[in-house]
């Protein structure tokens, strides 16, 4: 009698076991794809063609991009060991299902890859780019670029005032930023010459056809603060509102004028302040701002999606699973788990009773 009872309680016990792995498995899993699968390319818009582009040829298809910004991968300083485990395990997931799922032409990382980047010896920074290939390894025909942040290359506060120049273009004609104004001129001038409009170019002009500019970069462009945001990922009300200090949160305004002027682009897109934003520029450049794709940082992060032709873009956003809703259904799960297990036991328990007093 004693052996029926027990097996039977470790039947229950094994149902209990087998339903908590398959929680496991639909929250670090299957609730990537399925939340995932919901996104798509956005398509591009006959009617916003810039005519003053030359058309494509048929046989040149667009090019499909992902974005995404501030992975901030933790080194050996800050956070727990289990924090790491978890958003370094939603992270790849994310990604590796949104390379399956999307299948990207390209894929660029807006800066900040690295938590603790600026403090790493270099033993510690090539295990850093080892772990980050591990996280974000692309198949074969993808294309993956990165840009380098604060968190990657060091703090403003943590280096020289010199260095601190150097980290955002700062448009006041200091003596570090020339190289960086050299930079933007000659591509401005390269652009220049692909559209024909210059004299003195060579034929070797390393930009063979002209579209307006993308603009890729880690700091957004000069804004007072997140206050004009209003996306469904923008930052939280109680620091919306606070301002941003140009060349630290942000360009500095006359850097910003700056870049709009020498590069007159048709879309900017960056990271850095963890959350989203949109924006729009002299009429017709729209920024973009997306938010850290860590769960460290962000509990509902998204990434951009785009379809570029020389002529034409459009741009979509794709949330990722939050991790809120991930914690609610380990809780629920668990529960009644837990509760279907007490009450099965309970029963069996009444029924021996009932038995042994007949
Ligand atoms: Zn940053």
């Amino acid at each position: 009698m004693l052996d029926t009872r027990a097996s039977t309680y470790k039947k229950y016990l094994t149902v209990a076991v087998i339903a908590l792995i398959c929680v496991f498995i639909f929250c670090e899993y299957l609730l990537y794809y399925l939340v995932l699968i919901q996104c798509t390319w956005p398509t591009l818009d006959a009617r916003k063609v810039d005519v003053s582009i030359v058309q494509p040829v048929p046989e040149e298809t667009p090019v499909h991009a992902m974005f995404i910004a501030d992975t901030h991968l933790l080194g050996s300083k800050n956070g727990h060991w289990f924090d790491k485990l978890k958003r370094e395990w939603q992270m790849y997931r994310a990604f590796q299902t949104m390379v399956t799922l999307h299948k990207p032409d390209i894929i660029f990382i807006l800066g900040d890859l690295f938590d603790e980047g600026q403090w790493s010896s270099s033993a510690e920074f090539d295990q850093y780019v080892q772990r980050f290939h591990s996280l974000f390894s692309v198949p074969k025909n993808t294309h993956l670029y990165v840009v380098a942040g604060n968190h990657d290359i060091g703090f403003h506060y943590a280096i020289t005032p010199y260095l601190n120049q150097r980290m955002a273009l700062e448009g006041d004609g200091c003596f570090l930023c020339r190289p960086a104004e050299i930079a933007l001129n000659k591509i401005a001038a390269q652009l220049k010459c692909a559209k024909n409009t210059e004299n003195s170019c060579n034929k070797d002009n390393v930009i063979s056809r002209y579209s307006r500019p993308i603009i890729l970069q880690h700091y957004p462009m000069y804004r007072e603060s997140d206050e004009i945001c209003n996306e469904l990922d923008q930052a939280p009300d109680e620091i919306k509102n606070i301002k941003f200090r140009e060349g630290w949160e942000c360009l500095s305004r006359e850097a910003s004028e700056q870049v709009l002027d020498i590069l007159n682009p048709r879309l900017i897109i960056n990271g850095h302040t963890h959350h989203g934003c949109r924006r729009i520029h002299r009429k017709d450049i729209f920024e973009f701002t997306i938010p850290s794709f860590s769960w460290r940082n962000k509990d509902n992060p998204s990434l951009l999606l785009g379809v570029f032709s020389p002529n034409n873009y459009s741009v979509s956003k794709c949330y990722m699973p939050k991790e809120s809703t991930e914690i609610k259904i380990y809780i629920i799960s668990v529960l009644c788990i837990f509760v279907y297990f007490i009450i099965k036991c309970k029963l069996k328990q009444n029924r021996h009773y009932l038995l042994k007093f007949h």
